[in-house]
């Protein structure tokens, strides 16, 4: 799909995966063309991204520069693939990422290890940590690891000699994720950050920073204001009222806020607890039948969740022989 005059949108599936698909786009440049976002590694995603370039007339050696919004496997997975068919592309992320490259995928036994001391801490039970902690590891399949060749911090200029876009570091649900302004168009790359309808995971773990919503919300701050006229999420649709949609996940994470401070309110609670008590967008499912994921992400989000409160006076955390307990303000 052309959304632009050398802007195109590729659809790279993401097999038995409830997103369906990564949108990988491709801006046109004078020396070659700038990919965002690759897909997870798997042969079907990677022969439909050869295919979605060949319509374009493109081989993965027209492409000469790779960006990568964060380094989660929908996104960064086929980039080693690529570079192995095209050794002079050139790879960049945000300096961040390129440090969560090296925990995530290549010494990742030291990354599982730091996480069992959180998850214990916030009170999620001995048996099911093992099982929290190796939920997502079978994710490492869909990587074919390689580094990036350079990176940015945010406020970069990358120009292809047709379109410059603006490096705009919104972190949050990675902590060196990044959006692309193009102003010519008034197009925003917004990865993760902004999806239609999906509201991403930000969550507290052993890689984020330590208010990791604060961080996020405060990163849809950024780019509220921005004069867009279509945003190009890695997921989903493409849509136009970018405004109304950051305001819709305030509200998401407003209301998550004060659920969890109902909880609170009485006596304090550990993380796992409070897990347990609130509202989760899976329909029909008790806590106890959720899916290890599931559970999993919903600790480290209610995690995320207590620390902006806390770092907004609204909670205050308390530790006792290792256990960790929030009540409100
Ligand atoms: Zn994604």
């Amino acid at each position: 799909m052309e959304i632009a005059p050398g802007i195109h949108q590729l659809k790279v599936p993401i097999p038995d995966n409830p997103l369906g698909n990564l949108n990988c786009y491709l801006v046109a440049g004078k020396n070659g063309w700038l990919m965002i976002d690759t897909g997870w590694y798997t042969p079907e995603a990677y022969e439909a991204l050869r295919t979605g370039l060949k319509g374009l007339g493109l081989a993965t050696t027209d492409i000469s520069t790779m960006v990568i919004t964060h380094v989660h496997p929908d996104h960064f997975g086929l980039a080693g693939r690529i570079k192995a068919s095209s050794p002079a592309t050139h790879l960049i992320t945000h300096r961040w990422e390129a440090d969560l490259i090296e925990t995530r995928y290549i010494k990742f036994g030291a990354l599982r290890q730091k996480m069992d001391p959180i998850l214990a801490r916030h009170g999620v039970p001995k048996g099911e940590v093992e099982a929290l902690k190796s939920s997502s590891m079978p994710t490492l399949q869909y990587v074919i690891t390689t580094l990036p060749d350079d990176t940015v911090h945010g406020g970069e200029i990358l120009s292809t000699g047709e379109y410059d876009l603006e490096v705009i570091w919104t972190p949050g649900h990675s902590p060196g994720h990044i959006c692309l302004y193009e102003p010519k168009n008034k197009l925003l790359f917004s990865g993760d950050h902004v999806l239609p309808s999906i509201s991403p995971n930000v969550s507290y773990n052993a890689q984020s920073g330590d208010n990791p919503l604060g961080d996020y919300l405060g990163a849809l701050r950024k780019v509220q204001n921005l004069e867009v006229t279509k945003v190009l999420p890695a997921h989903e649709h493409i849509f136009t009222n970018l405004r109304g949609r950051i305001e819709q996940i305030f509200a998401h994470h407003d209301r998550r806020k004060s659920e969890i401070l109902g909880v609170i309110k009485a006596e304090p609670h550990n993380a796992y607890y409070i897990s347990s008590r609130i509202t989760w967008d899976i329909p029909n499912l008790k806590w106890e039948q959720f899916p290890v994921m599931h559970r999993r992400s919903a600790v480290t989000e209610t995690i995320a969740h207590l620390e902006a409160l806390r770092w907004e006076g609204k909670a205050e955390k308390t530790t006792m022989n290792g256990a960790v307990t929030y009540r409100a303000l």
